[in-house]
């Protein structure tokens, strides 16, 4: 679980009451508790210690440096999809060789970056990218590792813009490609090929996809290893899941307990797993506070128009996805005992909570019951942390909300809310 929780009727973080930090930092804002986050990235490393993985946190799932040091302090690596991800895991103080690196598109400036960095994998998704990186390398004349990411055609069963191990899919080299793959480049001297990466979606709710993939997965390197190739790296990926509603999701050893025993004695024999999880480290390790503007009547609907939008937090009306929402000081008889969809208070009124954003699109939550709000009321999205600012836009020409760390029982600011000038600072003066 996480460290925000209603006190004495109100929100609090780490024993902090979230309206006094409200104050101090302006909304919105996107407020993490560090001890959640280490919570959470110290329960997958426990919970698949026979692995002895290296957790390489996915940047894009909420890449501030200051939660990334947090994290790369623990021991933990990156998994970096741009040039610029790996710049930044850079900067958080985590060693090249402690990064993976994946991405259908990389160019040539990211690709030869990353090889004079050392990134630790390239995660090749085609064969014409394979080529690339191996022509790159050759002319720095620096070897680079790399592992071959393999779509094994399984349905994780989620959202369609976040189903990326099927076979229509642009990610990864269909399952059965592989071994004509290794055959033309196993043997490449500068790009050494010798790993194996998976990544079926996010947010997988249940254990079957990752077995089943697995499970085709080692048939293909016991194929590959017969025909004298090395694999000696699996990378499984990301996509374990977050609560974004209480117990939505299984617990990190849920997950464990189904993947341990299908690679674990390959691990005594020498295999290196690697596990690249975004999620369900920060998802819960962070909230997103706003402030009711106005409410509203159009027809029949009530509408709560805030100050974080589609800008601030794009899944609701990306992804359809479920964020819950409560006000931070509700109204005594209103405090929630569990965080749930549906939840059997009387005297909630259904409402859409939305942004200032010129769009009819632009919703945090479509038909929700809430308590009364009223203008000036401070309002808690939840599970936040994840895909919340690393997807936030300058639409509109609204600046990007500030983002704060909870560390004990002391805020800090760790990225200021961007200015107007901000706004305009990278155009050259007409
Ligand atoms: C996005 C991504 C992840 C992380 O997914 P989560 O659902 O946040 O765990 C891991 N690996 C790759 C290649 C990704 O693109």
């Amino acid at each position: 679980m996480d460290d925000f929780d209603y006190r004495h009727g109100e929100l609090h973080c780490g024993g902090l009451g979230v309206s006094t930090i409200a104050d101090r930092f302006g909304t919105p804002t996107y407020i993490y508790s560090a001890a959640t986050l280490l919570d959470h990235h110290r329960k997958l490393a426990r919970a698949f210690a026979a692995l002895n993985p290296l957790i390489c946190y996915s940047v894009k799932s909420s890449g501030n440096i200051n939660l990334c040091r947090l994290l790369a302090e623990e021991g933990a690596g990156m998994d970096v999809v741009s040039g610029g991800e790996l710049h930044r895991a850079i900067a958080a103080g985590c060693p090249a060789e402690r990064c993976v690196y994946a991405g259908v598109g990389k160019t040539d400036a990211e690709i030869e970056f990353a090889i004079l960095q050392g990134v630790g994998v390239l995660n090749v998704e085609s064969e014409a990218e394979f080529e690339v990186v191996a022509a790159i390398a050759a002319r720095l004349q620096r070897t680079c590792v790399a592992a071959l990411r393999v779509n094994p055609d399984v349905d994780p069963k989620t959202h369609r813009y976040t189903s990326t191990g099927r076979k229509e899919t642009k990610f990864g080299v269909d399952i059965e490609r592989a071994r004509a793959f290794f055959a033309a480049y196993g043997k490449d001297r500068w790009c050494r090929l010798t790993g194996i990466h998976l990544h079926i979606g996010s947010p997988v709710y249940s254990v079957q996809p990752y077995v089943d993939a697995i499970t085709k997965t080692l048939a293909l390197m016991d194929e590959l290893r017969a025909a004298g190739h090395t694999v000696d790296t699996l990378d499984l990926g990301g996509g374990f899941g977050a609560d974004y509603e209480t117990g939505q999701s299984p617990e990190a050893s849920v997950y464990a307990d189904a993947i341990v025993p299908l690679v674990e004695e390959r691990v005594r024999g020498g295999l290196r797993v690697i596990l690249e999880p975004g999620r369900t480290i920060v998802a819960n390790a962070g909230i997103l506070i706003t402030r009711v503007l106005y409410m509203k009547q159009s027809g029949d609907k009530t509408f709560a128009i805030c100050d974080a939008g589609m800008n601030t937090l794009l899944r609701p009306c990306h992804y359809d996805a479920f964020h819950f929402i409560w006000p931070v000081a509700p109204a005594a008889g209103f405090v929630p005992q569990r965080r749930a969809r549906t939840m059997q208070l009387d005297g909630l009124a259904l409402m859409d909570v939305v942004g200032p954003i010129c769009e009819s699109g632009d919703f945090l939550a479509i038909d929700r019951p809430l308590p009364p709000l009223r203008r000036g009321d401070l309002v808690a999205v939840f599970t936040a942390g994840a895909y919340g600012m690393s997807m936030a836009s300058r639409y509109n020409s609204v600046p990007l909300p500030a983002e704060v760390l909870v560390e004990g029982h002391e805020v800090r600011s760790i990225r200021r809310r961007e200015t107007w000038d901000d706004l305009i600072a990278h155009e050259c003066p007409a």
